[in-house]
């Protein structure tokens, strides 16, 4: 039974018999995995705090052939990102990144680029005053997209592959199907939302930033608010991929500006 060494993110745990614990975690070397923690619901438990949500871990575990769940050897902290009292906003951005990551990659699918991901946005977090959370948000799920390779080609129409660039003045708009996928005018029929050139700006933004730069960016968003907007499409793209709503978006209903 070989044993595996990884850094490693904690997802989510949730109860297995009276004393352990299963958990989701996501690792540098093999993307996600799903382990059993042996007596880690034990008052004394040798896993102490490592096993919080987005715990940066060393994580070192026995894998069987044939069996889904690998056995948690041992568990170190590298970093630890929970701590008791913090603001429910946050943690719920937390859970809410923590599902999307479950959501969107398979098992035993290496992903640095994601792993990474994680990491930065969990730094961001930390720095971000509590209105630069939604601009977080934002662009973990754009990423997220992108990433699993949902995010559609915006620079192009979907349909007839013309390139699209945001300038009504030239008579050439984006619009977005009910899907959330661009059309060029001509196609679209301009059905659907039109994406405007700040929502398209911000969208090369977020591809283009790092997390931590791209939250402490001040914009005003008195007159039009295309990170709303942003939000809207991310999240019915999201929908179509998962054929579902997610559980953490009730959460973060909260968070929405008015
Ligand atoms: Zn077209």
């Amino acid at each position: 039974m070989p044993l595996h060494e990884t850094d490693a993110f904690v997802l989510r745990t949730f109860t297995l018999k009276e004393a352990d614990k299963v958990c989701i975690f996501f690792t540098r070397e093999t993307g996600k995995i799903r382990g059993v923690a042996h007596g880690a619901r034990r008052l004394r438990s040798r896993y102490g705090a490592s096993l919080e949500l987005f715990t940066e871990v060393s994580l070192r575990y026995l894998q069987k052939e044939n069996k889904e769940l690998v056995s948690v050897s041992s568990c170190e902290i590298i970093r630890s990102r929970f701590f008791e009292g913090m603001s429910s906003e946050i943690l719920g951005v937390m859970h809410y990144f923590a599902e999307l990551v479950i959501e969107f990659f398979p098992d035993h699918e290496p992903n640095e680029k994601v792993y990474r991901l994680i990491g930065a946005a969990l730094d961001a977090i930390d720095t971000a005053s509590p209105a630069q959370l939604p601009a977080l948000v934002r662009y973990f799920e754009i990423w997220m997209l992108k990433l699993s390779g949902f995010f559609p080609d915006w620079r192009h129409c979907g349909l007839c592959g013309r390139e699209l660039t945001p300038e009504p003045s030239r008579g050439s708009s984006i619009w977005l199907t009910n899907e959330g996928l661009p059309q060029c005018t001509t196609c679209s029929g301009q059905m659907g939302e039109e994406l405007h050139a700040a929502e398209w700006r911000l969208i090369q933004e977020i591809l283009t930033q790092a997390p931590a730069a791209f939250a402490a960016r001040s914009r005003d968003l008195r007159v039009v608010n295309p990170l709303g907007q942003i939000g809207y499409v991310a999240t019915r793209l999201i929908n179509r991929v998962l054929e579902r709503e997610l559980k953490s978006f009730e959460v973060l209903d909260r968070l929405k500006p008015d």
